[in-house]
């Protein structure tokens, strides 16, 4: 490490707290696919900040539009008209079929906010009191780190304990976990204590867990369940939105899907300025009264700005399209190298939203954090989680760079264990 780096490090550990620096890079700049250290060293990024930079750093239009704005109108409180919020969300809602819109800041707040619709339309709709109105989630999904969605994500439920009650992967009747992908599970679950459930949570494929792709017609079979017993269904799209996985948002892989919510945030903006979503239909979001999910920065106008800017740049530049034939390219490309270590290589077929699972069992040197190590010094970003090396490059990302990372890639799965 040079000095340089070194004292940021240092600085970092010493003052920092909560955080998770998995690599020691000190990130200096960042254009289109290329991250630059504070070393001048450069590196293709492979992992977007978590799939958030669907479009690269800072792609110009979204950063003009941003700066534009931000000169001619920064702030309107969810108090005041905000011209910008309604434009954003009558585009958004026609493009998806939706019917309006309510704005946060983080993911982490869409999926609260869900959950406060969703037990005040089962109060309404159902009777059940909203302290007690059941919502579902499956093992190892990711729905963000509030307080009051934490419990839903069972590792932090394991961590932290259940801090709201009535949340959570944990089926009410028994304990045990509704498995992702179970269609049965969720409806033995609702078939037992279906008139207490508000809503059903899910990601239409895991992203933190490593792209866990569920089985053909899942989606649709929740959906049929969850309307028999007058169950929510709200999709947690903040990290597969946006082209991610080869569709504008993951549900539509499925025909005939249709969740009641659908969450959103990350590449919303394309990740130039924090914005989130809930976007649903009719019958539930006009549960919510005036005030009741307001917050101060939500849907700033630069953040309706890059959010409209994202939506233009979807569309001209077909990045749904893109994405799939760039995921086509990466996997074969994958595939080829014969990679050795590996387990299994997720979300082919899906876009740039992949993962290659490492079998550690082999050799103990073996792991996805020495990979990652690796790739970072040989000048590639990639992400890393338990046996897991996780790829989500930007999906402007040239033919040539993509390539030019799985190579690297594979030299790192060759030489790790070396
Ligand atoms: N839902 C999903 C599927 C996520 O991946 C994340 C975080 N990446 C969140 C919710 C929470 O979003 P945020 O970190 O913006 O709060």
């Amino acid at each position: 490490l040079s000095s340089q780096s070194a004292s940021h490090i240092q600085l970092w550990q010493e003052k920092v707290r909560g955080g998770f620096a998995a690599l020691p890079i000190v990130f200096a700049s960042a254009h289109g696919h290329t991250v630059t250290d504070v070393d001048g060293k450069k590196y293709i990024d492979m992992i977007t900040q978590f799939a958030v930079l669907n479009f690269g750093h800072g792609h110009p239009k979204i950063v003009e539009a941003v700066v534009e704005q931000t000169r001619k109108l920064s702030l309107v409180n969810t108090s005041f008209i905000n011209p910008l919020y309604a434009k954003l969300a009558d585009r958004i809602t026609k493009k998806f079929g939706y019917d309006s819109i309510a704005a946060m800041l983080s993911g982490s707040e869409a999926v609260d906010s869900a959950i406060k619709i969703s037990r005040k339309w089962a109060y309404v709709k159902k009777g059940i009191p909203a302290d007690e109105a059941l919502i579902l989630t499956t093992d190892r999904c990711y729905h963000g780190i509030n307080l009051t969605v934490m419990p839903l994500s069972n590792r932090m439920a394991e961590n932290f304990g259940k801090h709201l009650p009535n949340v959570g992967p944990f089926s009410p009747i028994d304990g045990r976990l509704i498995r992702y992908g179970s269609s049965e599970d969720l409806e033995e679950v609702l078939e037992q204590c279906g008139t207490k459930v508000a809503a059903f949570l899910v990601e239409p494929i895991q992203g933190y867990a490593g792209t866990r792709i569920p089985p053909d017609g899942y989606l649709r079979r929740v959906q049929d369940i969850c309307q028999k017993h007058n169950v929510l269904v709200i999709c947690d799209e903040i990290q597969t939105g946006f082209g991610r996985t080869g569709r504008d948002l993951a549900y539509q892989h499925e025909l005939g899907v249709k969740p009641d919510l659908v969450l959103l945030g990350k590449g919303l903006t394309g990740g130039v300025t924090p914005l989130s979503l809930v976007m649903g239909k009719k019958h539930v979001m006009d549960i919510l009264a005036p005030g009741e999910v307001a917050n101060t920065y939500a849907a700033s106008p630069p953040a309706c700005a890059a959010a409209l800017a994202v939506l233009d740049i979807l569309e001209e530049d077909q990045i749904s399209a893109r994405a799939q034939r760039l995921g086509r390219i990466m996997s074969n490309a994958i595939q080829e190298a014969q990679l050795p270590h590996l387990l299994e290589h997720r979300g082919k077929g899906r876009g740039l939203f992949q993962t290659l699972v490492i079998d550690e069992s082999a050799d103990g040197l073996v792991t996805a954090r020495r990979i990652a190590a690796l790739c970072a010094v040989r000048g590639v970003l990639v992400g890393n989680g338990s046996n897991r090396v996780r790829l989500s490059p930007p999906l402007t990302i040239s033919e040539t760079a993509l390539l030019k990372a799985v190579n690297v890639i594979a030299s790192a799965f060759r030489d790790v264990g070396a």
